[in-house]
């Protein structure tokens, strides 16, 4: 009776405390992924060296990308849109991305 006791007690605590780490060590997504990825073409075909547009938009969130002409299925206005997109986003410090087309 004891092990079952002590076992569920420690079981309760072990997992109070992954719900605490979880919720200290949680990493907000950057809205601004999703929202370039929806201007992407969303075509997910590689051609820009990246697995698919989700990938693509978090490179060039990150500053990865420097020349958004390497989407080819993409057109002038679709550069000038997340250049645009880019320009009235920055980030918490107020960093703009800068990207070409
Ligand atoms: S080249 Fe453009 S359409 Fe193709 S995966 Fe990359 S971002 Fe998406």
């Amino acid at each position: 009776m004891a092990a079952i006791l002590t076992l569920g007690i420690l079981g309760a605590l072990l997992g109070l405390g992954l719900a605490i780490a979880a919720e200290v060590l949680k990493v907000e997504p950057d809205k601004r992924v999703q929202d370039i990825e929806k201007l992407l073409p969303g075509a997910n075909c590689g051609a820009c060296g990246y697995p698919g547009c989700n990938a693509f938009a978090e490179a060039i969130v990150e500053g990865e990308v420097k020349n958004l002409s390497v989407c080819k299925p993409a057109n002038e206005k679709t550069y000038k849109e997340i250049i645009k997109y880019l320009k009235d986003h920055p980030d918490k410090d107020g960093n703009v991305i800068k990207v070409e087309k």
